[in-house]
């Protein structure tokens, strides 16, 4: 049976709330989506007829600021992983210290069985039927899995065509000529690949050794080789949704993610790269590697694989990769686990910079929303490392969950007025 994603949010949050100063009442509101949308999207397809897609947005706290979080296009959305996925972006904010709290949206959708323009339809959809509920100071979407600054930009233009005037800031993630920002595209991965460098200093692992596999080749796991190779680490093992890829004994030493892309345009996958062995995406995750980066879809780690992982630190690049249970087992078997809210950070830290520029009509180089990226992230990873080594038997995630919902809980008991 798949995994209750929510359920999983859930027991995480009850971990952490054994170690933290947080009150019953408190609590209790932390346990629960403050709103929960659920929309039915007609959209007119290209044969004439008219197909509803259902579509949902959790709106999980706003204690800290407006709600935020992407919008996710996949056949296997359903509520609970919406629900679970907004309370993940809750406590992604808050451990970076943005002024955000979380949210997250979805549409049960097959993308590749939509035109451009039944795409465009289902896009513009969504932001009518939920018009109310989202904008610049309530909830503001962004790019998730299968979403792009291409679909951010009809869904600015249809926010703005509704309000009378240009709104840039209702989304992020957008195209830069539309009021996006530079270095957006590839900022989640390139927060993880500073997080990722952080804690091989800290481990003292010896970089040019490190044999990486990365999990998803999308928006996330792409970028995340490109930087890496550039860096002149080893990516031995890449994958899509239709299988992966390792490089064959003796041969390149690293893939180079430019190429690979390359490939994958041109044929529709990663597999079949020259000079690489065909393996499933189960069998990347238990290859004998050093660093995995979970880079596609939650629940992927189970404790029916945890046993068989090799690799000694995982970094979550995904949302939600791991179940608790595999925590567990691979914390008895002193693996590292970079906790997602922390290592998929930069998405949203650039998203943020990106809805100040719009608000101030005032635009940041590519280096200085980088540079900015890097200092909130590394302090960041400082402070989670940090009280991970002031409590006992603490691992990161509880470290990192330790100073998120704190300060959520901080904010939600100050305004409060019960
Ligand atoms: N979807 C991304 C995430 O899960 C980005 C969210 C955002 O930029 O608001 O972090």
């Amino acid at each position: 049976m798949k995994s209750d994603a929510f359920k999983n949010a859930l027991r995480q949050l009850e971990n952490v709330s054994k170690i933290i100063d947080v009150d019953e009442s408190t609590l209790e509101i932390l346990k629960h989506p403050k709103k929960i949308m659920i929309v039915n999207i007609p959209v007119k397809m290209d044969s004439g007829k008219i197909e509803v897609f259902k579509g949902y947005r959790s709106q999980y706290n706003d204690a800290l600021g407006p709600f935020k979080g992407g919008i996710r296009f996949h056949p296997d959305v359903n509520l609970s992983e919406v629900k679970a996925l907004s309370a993940w972006m809750t406590w992604k904010c808050s451990v970076v210290g943005l002024p955000y709290g979380g949210g997250k949206g979805g549409v049960i959708v097959d993308v590749r069985k939509l035109s451009k323009g039944e795409l465009e339809r289902l896009s513009r959809g969504y932001v009518q039927a939920l018009r109310d509920f989202i904008g610049p100071e309530k909830d503001i979407p962004a790019p998730d899995v299968n979403t792009d600054p291409q679909i951010m930009a009809w869904m600015m233009d249809e926010f703005s065509r509704m309000q009378g005037y240009n709104v840039p800031g209702v989304v992020t993630g957008k195209p830069i000529e539309v009021g996006g920002t530079r270095g957006r595209k590839f900022s989640t991965s390139q927060g993880g690949v500073y997080v990722f460098e952080k804690i091989v200093e800290k481990l003292e692992l010896d970089a040019k050794k490190i044999k990486i596999a990365i999990q998803g080749f999308g928006n996330v796991g792409y970028f995340a080789a490109d930087i890496l190779f550039a860096l002149g680490y080893n990516v031995v093992a890449v994958s899509d949704s239709k299988g992966g890829i390792v490089l064959e004994d003796g041969k390149e030493k690293t893939l180079n993610a430019k190429e690979v892309l390359k490939h994958k345009e041109a044929t529709g996958s990663v597999v079949g790269y020259p000079g690489t062995r065909t393996i499933t995406n189960e069998e990347l995750l238990e290859l004998d590697v050093d660093v995995l980066m979970p880079s596609a879809l939650e629940n992927v780690i189970t404790d029916k694989n945890a046993d068989k992982i090799k690799a000694k630190l995982i970094v979550e690049m995904a949302n939600g990769p791991l179940t608790p249970e595999a925590d567990i087992l691979l914390e008895k078997k002193g693996v590292t686990v970079v906790p997602d809210i922390l290592a998929n950070a930069g998405g949203v830290i650039v998203s943020y910079f990106e809805w100040v520029q719009n608000l101030q009509n005032f635009y940041w180089s590519e280096n200085e929303n980088i540079s900015r990226l890097r200092t909130i992230i590394e302090d960041a990873f400082d402070e989670v490392w940090g009280k991970k080594c002031c409590t006992e038997n603490c691992s990161l995630r509880l470290a990192a969950y330790a100073i998120a919902v704190e300060r959520v809980a901080t904010a939600e008991k100050l305004r409060r007025n019960l």
